[in-house]
């Protein structure tokens, strides 16, 4: 066995037989030490000691590299170039996927990670309240079961060349008079799987990419009442992924249609609704009869008010679906009036036109409708009386803890008095 030129073990202040992990750790706690930043008392002793560490890391770090060390006791590696300057501490740690504050370092190396897709699909505010089947149509890349994923005509994954199977690739920029950047890019030659098959032996009918186009076709139901926020998962259906032999996971996102008129905000419906002038002024309308967006029809009781135009009013319990609460419906009420003056013949037309009260008054349930003040009183009483419950609890939690503490002195002075009264010879 050669001996080495220089113990990169020694360098990074490890043992032989360290992790991945130690390495990072001990490079990064060293690179810290030394970056001759850091030193400038001692900034040549410290840029020396600096670049050691990072070519004992550059070749300990590399999988290859270090075999062929650990082996032989040689390297190909030689000392980063650092001539147009040290990089910074966060970019290098960034680089090696940590952060400076990082003490656990996460991998990046490409470690198969579960993955998911998404697809929107499109549903109205009618639907969601309704229920509804949809028609699923998403582009998915299936395994290609002539090469059964593997991209090569003798069915075996061989490693992308360009990141030896990594899936990433470290790229070294220059990105100003003294300072690099190091940054770590998804591998484009293999789409990042780190299997790329050898040239002239790729799979004829995926072309090497080990998976081919296809769609997901499923109808999905959608029950009544359902959170437009939410999102649905359907397992195992999605992109093949070739490092874990599956399929993804699609989550399904709901895209809100909502007609003119209508929009949706934190689970509130906001209603533009445009009433007659006459309708607004008459006394004899105590109601107002709307047909909502759920399929229901209500009555509001307006209080005598007179509905002035840019009013805005609020029903509770009418908005969207939340769990198994409901949001509010807030109406922004806009007069409809007539452009022009009108004629008394015109004038009687433009009366007779307004809704009024329909016919059939009883299959419509009667609500409450409330000014905006008043709703936003009580939002915030139901606010402080939620932060009140809180507080209590807290309290509640306080006192036991102290409870427990003040049972924790007794006990304590309990033992001590009982070491008082047997003392030790
Ligand atoms: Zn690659
Ligand atoms: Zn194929």
């Amino acid at each position: 066995m050669n001996n080495p030129s220089k113990d990169y073990y020694a360098i990074l202040e490890i043992n032989r037989n360290a992790s991945t992990n130690d390495i990072k750790k001990a490079y990064r706690d060293l690179a810290k030490k030394w970056h001759p930043d850091k030193n400038p008392d001692n900034r040549e002793n410290a840029e020396i000691k600096f670049k050691l560490i990072a070519e004992a890391y550059g070749v300990l770090s590399d999988e290859e590299k270090k075999q062929k060390y650990d082996q032989f006791g040689i390297c190909d590696g030689d000392a980063p170039n650092f001539s147009s300057g040290f990089p910074d501490l966060s970019e290098l740690f960034a680089s090696m996927g940590m952060g400076p504050n990082m003490h656990q370092p996460h991998q990046h190396q490409h470690q198969p990670q579960p993955q998911h897709q998404e697809a929107v699909i499109d549903i109205t505010l009618a639907e969601i309240f309704t229920g509804c089947v949809k028609k699923l149509d998403i582009p998915i890349n299936k395994c290609c079961d002539t090469c059964t994923g593997t991209g090569s005509k003798n069915k075996i994954k061989s490693k992308c060349e360009s990141c030896k199977g990594s899936g990433m690739k470290t790229v070294v920029r220059q990105i100003g008079p003294g300072f690099i950047q190091q940054q770590t890019l998804p591998c484009g030659v293999c789409n990042q799987s780190g299997y790329k098959a050898d040239k002239g032996n790729e799979c004829g009918i995926c072309l090497g990419k080990g998976t081919i186009k296809d769609k997901f076709l499923r109808e999905v139901n959608i029950n009544s009442a359902m959170d437009y926020t939410a999102q649905l998962c359907i397992r195992n259906v999605g992109n093949y992924n070739a490092d874990m032999a599956t399929n993804a996971d699609i989550y399904l996102k709901f895209n809100l249609i909502c007609p003119d008129g209508w929009k949706v905000e934190n689970y509130n419906l906001i209603h533009t609704y445009k009433i007659n002038i006459c309708d607004a002024l008459m006394i004899d309308t105590p109601h107002l009869y709307h047909n909502h967006i759920n399929g229901n029809k209500y009555a509001f009781a307006t209080k005598n008010n007179v509905i002035k135009d840019k009013d805005i009013k609020v029903v509770k319990g009418l908005g969207m679906p939340n769990d198994d609460k409901y949001g509010d419906l807030i109406l922004l009420f806009e007069y409809i009036y007539p452009q022009t003056q009108l004629s008394m013949d015109e004038y009687n037309k433009f009366v007779n036109v307004s809704v009024s009260a329909p016919k059939n008054k009883d299959t419509y349930k009667l609500s409450e409708m409330i000014e905006l003040d008043e709703y936003k009183q009580q939002k915030q009483h139901q606010k402080q009386h939620q932060k009140h419950q809180q507080h209590q609890q807290h309290q509640h939690q306080h006192q036991q803890h102290q409870q427990h503490q003040h049972q924790h002195q007794q006990h304590q002075q309990h033992q001590q008095h009982q070491q008082q009264g047997c003392p030790v010879q």
